[in-house]
């Protein structure tokens, strides 16, 4: 018997039971193959039906037109801090960017060796903990960049900014969790592991129309025409990535697409918020029209006691929770796949804290 953990984790996090089921079975015997999924070529029809499917399931959720195409890469969503830009941008040109936090500025800092940077609008004297509303995007910016979920801060991009450019969003910590019209966006990237996968494939969404503008040189595998052109399968994927993130969105279309899951993500974040906002020792960091449905940032009112609840969550089976270094406290991160139960069962213990102090 598994010991039950509770897995609040930001990243690589949970991922629904089943789909270990799935993949564990998949990896001793793939379809009834005698073949484990690791050992199955990526050319095999096998695995062209997983790649075909799994491009076809992302367009159906996100309900994607014609002209967006759907590519499975190599590199974490760090790779595409500089393959947007790369494939995007002129020197002489200028792209807009929000810096709304770490992952915004590490994509700036990418920019740059591409061509010219305007920051826009940033929240770094406020520590990150909002998002900035009162901002214009220069019309001649080749693109502006958002991140619609900052991980590491619990804040989010609750609608989505209007501008005359094409948008480009780093949504790693928010896709697949709440409608967005996703065809407004000209390219959108996120690595797997939050809420489509496990840690080793990045998603790009990308309208084709914006690629083939900039002057450069570009290597073969940083060209995404060509990821396209070869149906994402260029060279060898991710395979087993690839795979477990197929059983995580058809699990996603089982519960009724994200419309459904939002409506959850929606409770589980409510939840947690009134029970943080009603508490005498705990209070959130984010503003709060800002705060994010996926990450739930919190400390203590009296810091000396963060290290003893820290301790009792992890008594009760409660993973994950500690916040990232540059804010402290805690972090519950509410991915699709966590249950609601998880939420109560985490407010529960947070109660039983108060109580006993
Ligand atoms: N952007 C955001 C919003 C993230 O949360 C993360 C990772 N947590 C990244 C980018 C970096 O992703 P990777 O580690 O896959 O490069």
């Amino acid at each position: 018997e598994k010991k039950v953990m509770h897995n609040f984790n930001a990243g690589p996090s949970v991922l629904p039971r089943s789909v270990f089921e799935q993949a564990s079975k998949a990896v001793l015997n793939y379809n009834n193959t005698g073949l484990s999924i690791l050992e199955l070529g990526h050319r095999t029809k096998e695995f062209q039906a997983i790649m075909d499917e799994a491009r076809s399931l992302v367009k159906e959720l996100m309900n994607l037109d014609a002209d967006h195409e759907v590519l499975f890469l190599h590199g974490g969503a760090s790779t595409q801090f500089m393959q947007v830009p790369m494939n995007l941008l002129n020197e002489n040109e200028t792209a807009a960017y929000a810096d709304t936090g770490v992952w915004s500025s590490k994509a700036l800092k990418e920019a740059k060796l591409y061509g010219n940077v305007k920051v826009v609008c940033s929240s770094k004297e406020a520590n990150y903990n909002f998002i900035p509303k009162d901002f214009t995007v220069p019309g001649d910016s080749k693109y502006f960049h958002i991140t619609t979920n900052n991980t590491i801060y619990g804040t989010q991009w609750q609608s989505i900014p209007k501008v005359d450019v094409p948008l480009v969003a780093d949504m790693c910590s928010d896709i697949f969790s709440r409608q967005r019209d996703f065809n407004s966006f000209a390219l959108i990237f996120a690595g797997a592991q939050k809420n489509m996968g496990p840690a080793g494939v990045n998603l790009v969404v990308v309208d084709k129309n914006i690629l083939g503008k900039v002057d450069r040189a570009l290597p073969t595998i940083m060209d995404y025409r060509n990821h396209i052109k070869e149906g994402s399968m260029l060279n060898t994927p991710p395979v087993f990535a690839v795979y477990v993130s197929l059983l995580t969105l058809q699990w996603l279309k089982q519960q009724g697409g994200i419309d459904a899951i939002e409506k959850i993500n929606n409770q589980k974040a409510e939840m947690l918020y009134s029970a943080i906002d009603n508490s005498t020792l705990f209070q959130t960091t984010a503003v709060k029209e800002d705060r994010s449905k996926m990450n739930v940032c919190f400390v203590m009112k009296d810091p000396s006691l963060e290290k003893q609840f820290l301790d009792v969550a992890e008594q009760h089976g409660i993973y994950g929770i500690k916040g990232h270094r540059s804010v402290g406290g805690f972090r519950a991160s509410l991915y699709n796949a966590l249950p609601l139960s998880s939420v109560n069962y985490l407010i529960e213990v947070m109660k039983e804290f108060e109580k006993n102090y």
